[in-house]
């Protein structure tokens, strides 16, 4: 039986996770659950699994769930906040941690999870985008392992398998392109609900604005690059409507590797908890035949900008990243309550960018502190629009 902790278990991908979890049967003991708010659905997860320890954002929310705990004398014990995460990712008899929580917010507990000796499930590209070299070395030190979940980095990690990376030529990451791929709308029209119309995806509100935007795709590059310590000129981009290519591999003598299946996070997520072993198949089983055609085109840097940011950050490298995930995650959010518009986003990320002089640091408090420049420039950018 694996010990497990889950950060962010009331979201897409942690609920995902307790799902295939009910489904196994005594493969996994969840110790540790992290929510944000919505404690309606982490009591029902405490009733179920019955994690020795829960956090939750706030101290008044930790103060209702103790009270309702102590009603029904579960012995599960209350944290709330930064702290709280923290103490969930460090529980002692924990094995593996699930980082699944979104945005920056990430970091901080993905970083005591691995100085704790836990394996890490990462779902949470925010926080390798961000400080991806130092995260990787600390588990190198550490001797343990960083998974992937995000369902590309799965599919490349399963098409390296056992190879040479030196006889890595390129990786194919592949993208559905979102609900604007083909679309002519302009991007000053479109409305928050026509972006969270994922074509294939059905996932949290940020990542599903960040696939629109095609942010997402530009912070996966950076997440493999760090992953699979590949430079970014050796990942391309392949638009891919279907999703059921979840990336390839091509290596030196011209063999390309790909990795397929149903769009259905539930297997990355297994894939990675179960790793190295293969559990039995939850989801619908792949028919070819059905899905007919697989189709494959070039992305458009210019149509998208934010892709074209975020591979010029990545060259640029240092704080440049932490900056532009931390003002992509502020404009997004103005524009999901309204703020600014959709054709706001890049046009905010890109000025926080430009005023931002880059630091190369091994130091993670830089990089936080970088990070809280980026949100409070973004702020202003976006007051001097919405005001
Ligand atoms: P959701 O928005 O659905 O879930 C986010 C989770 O984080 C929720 O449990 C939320 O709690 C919790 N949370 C948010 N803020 C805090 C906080 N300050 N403290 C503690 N918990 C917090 O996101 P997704 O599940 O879609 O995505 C999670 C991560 O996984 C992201 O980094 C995303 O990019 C990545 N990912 C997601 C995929 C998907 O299919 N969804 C695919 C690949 C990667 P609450 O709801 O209780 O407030
Ligand atoms: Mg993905």
């Amino acid at each position: 039986m694996k010990n497990l902790s889950i950060l962010g278990s009331t979201g897409s991908i942690g609920v995902q996770a307790l799902d295939f979890i009910a489904k196994t049967k005594n493969e996994f003991k969840i110790c540790g659950l992290a929510a944000g708010s919505n404690i309606e659905l982490l009591k029902k997860q405490i009733s179920k699994f019955k994690p020795s320890a829960v956090s939750v954002f706030s101290q008044d929310n930790a103060e209702k769930i103790q009270k309702w705990c102590k009603d029904r004398k579960y012995k599960t014990k209350v944290f709330f906040g930064e702290d709280g995460l923290i103490k969930i990712a460090t529980i002692k008899e924990v094995e593996t941690v699930l980082s699944a929580v979104v945005g920056a917010t990430g970091l901080q507990p993905l970083v005591a999870a691995i100085d704790s000796d836990k394996n890490v499930a990462l779902a949470n590209k925010e926080s390798l985008v961000m400080a991806g070299s130092l995260i990787m070395k600390r588990a190198k030190e550490k001797n343990v392992s960083v998974l992937p979940v995000d369902s590309e980095h799965s599919a490349i990690f399963q098409c390296i398998g056992k190879e040479n990376k030196k006889s890595i030529k390129r990786i194919l990451l592949t993208a559905s392109g979102g609900p604007f791929y083909k679309s002519n709308k302009n991007f000053e029209d479109i409305t928050v609900e026509d972006a969270l119309a994922h074509p294939t995806w059905k996932m949290g509100k940020k990542i599903t604005i960040d696939s629109a935007t095609l942010m997402n795709k530009g912070l996966e590059a950076i997440e493999a690059s760090v992953l699979f310590d590949v430079p970014m000129d050796k990942i391309e981009i392949v638009i891919h409507p279907q999703s059921v290519v979840h990336s390839m591999v091509e290596f030196s003598d011209g063999c390309v590797m790909a990795q397929l299946s149903n769009p259905d996070m539930t297997l990355p997520i297994q894939y990675a908890l179960s790793y190295p072993e293969r559990k039995n198949c939850y989801i619908k089983r792949l028919d070819l035949t059905s899905v007919g055609k697989l189709e494959f085109f070039k992305p458009d840097f210019k149509k998208f900008k934010c892709l074209d940011i975020a591979y010029k950050c990545a060259v640029v490298g240092g704080t440049a990243t932490a900056v532009m995930s931390a003002a992509n995650e502020i404009a997004v959010k103005s524009f999901l309550d309204g703020k600014i518009k959709f054709n706001d986003i890049p046009e905010i990320v890109q000025k926080v960018v430009n005023n931002h002089k880059v630091i190369k640091t091994k130091d993670i408090n830089k990089i936080i502190q970088a990070d809280l420049w980026a949100r409070k420039t973004a702020e202003e950018k976006i007051a001097e629009i919405f005001f």
